[in-house]
């Protein structure tokens, strides 16, 4: 039988993708879509095992709470969670509402910022540059700032000082525990990201595109497909995908 999967942000961007995505789908049924003033109990009306939310950052966690307190997993792929957020979402967890969030649901964004964190303890500096469509809410990126993160975990310590003065405030971007952090809205984009870090007389470069929303389909059904298995709160691809996860 199979895995009844409703969607919030229904009538969005990502929000279309997945409703297709989960259409042309044979181990999955989509049950509802749930666009902005509709009525949330369509998804318990409908049977929906699974919700994804692709909404907005305002909105986001009141549907999180509203599903996981009526026995739905969910799915998050909204941006813009912080730390605490995400605390509180595993809080909300419970035996049967198990909740999946990941910032970037591209099979390569998870190896970029895997293969980034495996780089960052050899080096002496690193920085982040993202771009997306003019349209994205919220910057820096969800997953420029899961980067850093992962990068500050596996490095351990600081990274080293720039120094200089910043003429132009914000010329040197966002500091994400050391990682200096640069944010590009831009048409034409859809998400894009580059971390680069920076040795003696080496830098490596770790570059991701998602050209496509279609590029973030793989992930959003792994995430659908897996969530009953893992309990409590799974933050990112990584760990569904067998990644090193720090
Ligand atoms: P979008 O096109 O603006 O879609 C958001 C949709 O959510 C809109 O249709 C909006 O309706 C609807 N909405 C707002 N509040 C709602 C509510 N309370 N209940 C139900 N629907 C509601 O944005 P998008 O490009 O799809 O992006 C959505 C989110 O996904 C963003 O946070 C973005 O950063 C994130 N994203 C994540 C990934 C990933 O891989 N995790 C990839 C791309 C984007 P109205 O139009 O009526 O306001």
């Amino acid at each position: 039988m199979p895995l009844a999967v409703g969607v919030i942000g229904a009538r969005g961007r990502m929000g279309t993708a997945t409703c297709t995505a989960v259409e042309d789908d044979a181990e999955l049924e989509l049950v509802a879509r749930v666009g902005r003033g509709d009525p949330r109990d369509g998804l318990v009306e409908a049977g929906a095992r699974v919700a994804v939310d692709f909404t907005t950052p305002t909105a986001v966690l009141d549907n999180v709470r509203w599903c996981l307190e009526r026995g739905l997993h969910v799915v998050v792929g909204t941006t813009g969670l912080s730390d605490r957020d995400l605390e509180r979402i595993e809080g909300w967890t419970r035996p049967g509402a198990h909740a999946v969030v990941a910032p970037n649901f591209a099979i390569g964004a998870a190896l970029m910022m895997s293969f980034a964190a495996q780089a960052a303890p050899h080096f002496e500096r690193a920085e982040v540059v993202e771009r997306h469509h003019e349209r994205k809410l919220d910057a820096p990126s969800g997953t420029a700032l899961r980067t850093a993160a992962l990068m500050n975990d596996s490095r351990g310590a600081g990274w080293g000082e720039t120094a200089g003065e910043e003429r132009l405030p914000g010329s040197r971007g966002g500091d994400a525990g050391g990682v200096r952090v640069h944010s590009l809205r831009l048409p034409g984009s859809v998400a894009h990201q580059e971390v680069v870090l920076g040795g003696p007389g080496e830098t490596l470069t770790i570059r991701h595109d998602s050209t496509d929303r279609s590029s973030f389909m793989p992930g959003v059904l792994l995430a659908i497909k897996s969530v009953e298995a893992r309990p409590g709160l799974t933050v990112g691809l990584a760990p569904l995908l067998g990644l090193p996860d720090r």
